[in-house]
């Protein structure tokens, strides 16, 4: 049965994919602010210096539940990582416009 998608969903399909250089995991030190429903779909977040979803070998343990912003660094001309490869990113439009709207729904980042 297809599950629909949240709106906040349909915005991460407006965002380009990344290629984050081998091994970098500086992103997942920081602490991270979400929506509501991502820390659910996340399966929780308690920050303990890193991101507890941050594996051992430094990958993204929750990759296709992971939130908008570790979606959209990298991937916009506003947030662009020296350090990851991104095609075509976001212009600063595009991008200040999907931050309206993901603000929107998330109501509040937590
Ligand atoms: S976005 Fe850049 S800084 Fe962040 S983990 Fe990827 S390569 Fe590293
Ligand atoms: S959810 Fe994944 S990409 Fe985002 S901070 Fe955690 S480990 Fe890094």
């Amino acid at each position: 049965m297809r599950q629909d998608k949240t709106p906040i969903q349909r915005l991460y399909d407006r965002i380009p994919k990344t290629r984050c250089k081998a091994g970098c995991f500086r992103c997942c030190i920081n602490y991270v602010q979400m929506a509501k429903e991502e820390r659910e779909r996340m399966g929780g977040y308690e920050w303990n210096g890193r991101c507890p979803h941050l594996t051992s070998d430094g990958k993204c343990g929750v990759y296709d539940a992971r939130p908008l912003v570790c979606r959209i660094y990298g991937s916009s001309e506003l947030l662009l990582c020296p350090d990851c490869e991104c095609g075509e990113p976001l212009s600063e439009e595009e991008t200040r416009s999907m931050l309206r709207e993901y603000l929107k729904e998330a109501d509040k980042l937590i």
